[in-house]
């Protein structure tokens, strides 16, 4: 491609709103633009780089026999309701009208859609299993788009479904997209670990997250030194013992806290640790507002939390409805005198607490002396908060440490989750007919797009690993009125097109330092450079990732950049 025929709007300053590295250099290198939060166009060179991702993705889902399809992003609500998801996905859920009043959905994900097509197709267990999966259009309504291409409302992603008339052939499927999952993300050159993970609005049991290790990563990962335990820190298990100390319950007292707000205040204040203190959130489960303890050196989790109370979405209650509550602050509220029909809900690690200090429902005022099961009543005790650096691993080996990763991929094991309430059944071998059992698994293709240009970037610009650079190798005539350069340049172009490869030629009339500055902005991994010296038939070679120069003669530039690509 001409340069001059494309459309490369690169950029010298590094655009204010972007807060990561690869949303800077993908709007300064000219591959994307944003229309508006969280939705982006793909321009020239951000289209062929996806185009390449999601060419790696139909290579590994093919060789796992997964089919491609294609389904609509526009989806009628009534789908969503037979499952209930309309009603439980919440605010993430785009949705519209049709000119007759009827409602829709933009598809979050597909798996109504999917079960609806199956189950009016498929009869019987001789046709299972069966894995489609479609490179898609996505909407989300997110709370915070951010990031870039990391966190869209609208984003490109593979999601793959399978159907199966066995457990055991759900099994195999989900170990062949485990490795499909594995390949895809060393060809893309990206540093990954699959994770045990929370299912979240879809459902199901068995899961895995792939993570992306980045700083910049928005999931925590708790994984062993000393084993491949690795768990998404909202579904990491806490195992540990506490010993209840050897103590009597003393009679429970008012203390003045006057404007002591947080466990440390308060602990600080009535000189005692905030072991010593139970920590009181109220949760808004469902419809529903709960109460969920823990130890003051503690986090409630609040995945576990969902979990526990039988929840299908939970969400801290707002200062106002915890004051409707309780007439008081979210600083002062504790277990003792709660509303009866309130369910409470503790951390293990809250029953081993004697005369220990909690809100007591009143403004500036705490309770001291307070003992789980004498002064107040818990529902249910449970592994209920987030697993801190330094516990020991749940698989009893070693202990964990935290990284930060970029969730790319996500797998499920759905069973009939979907097929149950959608009533999506073949016959099985007995002429029985029983619901599908299913799998899905997704990838953002988009977000793999920033993933990658977060990695492989350095001062100058990106640095794009072959499996992924928009084009192969980039040609740069310095000076295009220069006869010699400019026919030189057209030949290499002609000759390396000839031979299958990906060539971009700089045929503009711009000054060598802006040429140079955009090369190196955008990134391809093999520059060819023709100044001076193509007089003497000698160009200068730079291997961007490396950064690396070289002289090459025009006469060995076909063999040379075979070599270089391998081919
Ligand atoms: P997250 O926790 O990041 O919101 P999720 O659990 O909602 O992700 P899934 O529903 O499992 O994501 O979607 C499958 C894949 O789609 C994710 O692994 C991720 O790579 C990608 N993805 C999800 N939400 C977005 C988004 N808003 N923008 C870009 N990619 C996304
Ligand atoms: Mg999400």
């Amino acid at each position: 491609m001409r340069q001059t025929l494309s459309f490369i709007p690169t950029l010298r300053e590094t655009p204010a709103d972007a807060e990561v590295k690869s949303h800077q250099l993908l709007l300064r290198a000219g591959f994307i633009r944003q229309n508006t939060s969280g939705i982006y166009s793909f321009l020239p060179l951000g289209k062929r780089v996806l185009h390449k991702v999601e060419r790696i993705i139909r290579e590994e889902m093919e060789a796992i026999n997964s089919v491609e399809v294609f389904m609509p992003a526009l989806q009628q609500a009534e789908l969503w309701q037979e499952t209930g998801r309309w009603y439980s996905y919440g605010d993430e859920l785009m949705r519209l009208k049709d000119r007759n009043d009827r409602e829709f959905a933009l598809g979050a994900t597909h798996e109504e859609i999917i079960t609806s097509l199956l189950r009016d197709e498929i009869k019987s267990y001789k046709k299972l299993p069966l894995t489609l999966y479609q490179i898609q259009s996505k909407f989300r309504d997110e709370k915070r788009p951010r990031f870039g291409l990391l966190r869209g409302r609208e984003f490109l992603m593979k999601d793959a479904y399978s159907f199966h008339a066995t457990t055991d052939s759900l099994d195999k499927t989900y170990d062949d997209m485990m490795q499909a999952y594995s390949n895809i993300f060393s060809r893309l050159g990206l540093n990954f670990r699959a994770v045990i993970a929370d299912s979240g609005a879809i459902g199901g049991k068995d899961n895995h997250e792939f993570m992306v290790l980045s700083e910049i990563g928005e999931d925590t990962i708790a994984y062993s030194d000393s084993s491949p335990y690795a768990a998404n820190i909202e579904m990491a298990a806490v195992q540990m013992e506490y010993t209840r100390p050897d103590e009597q319950a003393r009679p429970v007292e008012k203390v003045e806290t006057p404007g002591q707000k947080t466990i440390s205040q308060v602990a600080e204040f009535l000189e005692t640790t905030p072991e010593n203190c139970i920590k009181t959130l109220v949760f808004k489960a469902d419809e529903e507002l709960i109460v969920v303890l823990s130890r003051g050196d503690h986090e409630v989790n609040d995945v576990k939390a969902k979990h526990i109370s039988g929840a299908k979405l939970i969400e801290l209650a707002t200062p106002e409805e915890v004051r409707e509550l309780l007439s008081c602050d979210i600083g002062s509220i504790g277990p003792v005198g709660l509303p009866a029909d309130v369910r409470v809900f503790a951390d293990n690690a809250v029953q081993s607490i004697v005369n220990g200090i909690t809100g007591a429902n009143e403004d500036g005022v705490h309770l001291k002396n307070v003992t789980p099961g004498e002064d107040f009543a818990v529902e249910a005790y449970g592994d209920l908060r987030f697993i801190k650096e330094g516990d020991p691993s749940p698989d009893g080996k070693g202990t964990i440490q935290f990284a930060r990763g970029i969730e790319v991929g996500h797998i499920f094991k759905l069973g009939t989750t979907y097929s149950e309430p959608m009533k999506a059944t073949f016959l099985n071998d007995q002429g029985k007919a029983m619901p599908y059992i299913m799998g899905c698994y997704g990838i953002g293709v988009s977000r793999i797009v920033a993933a990658v240009a977060e990695e492989f970037q350095d001062d100058s610009g990106f640095t794009w690993p072959s499996a992924v650079a928009p084009y192969e190798i980039h040609v740069v005539p310095v000076n295009v009125k220069d006869d010699v350069q400019r026919e030189t340049g057209e030949e290499i172009y002609e000759q390396l097109k000839a031979q299958g490869f990906e060539v971009l030629l700089d045929d503009r009339k711009e000054r060598a330092g802006v040429k140079f500055a955009d090369a190196d902005l955008i990134g391809m991994p093999l520059r060819i450079t023709v100044g001076k010296k193509a007089a003497e038939g000698i160009l200068e070679v730079k291997m961007r990732e490396a950064n690396e120069t070289a002289e090459w003669h025009k006469d060995e530039v076909l063999e040379k950049a075979r070599e270089f690509f391998k081919k």
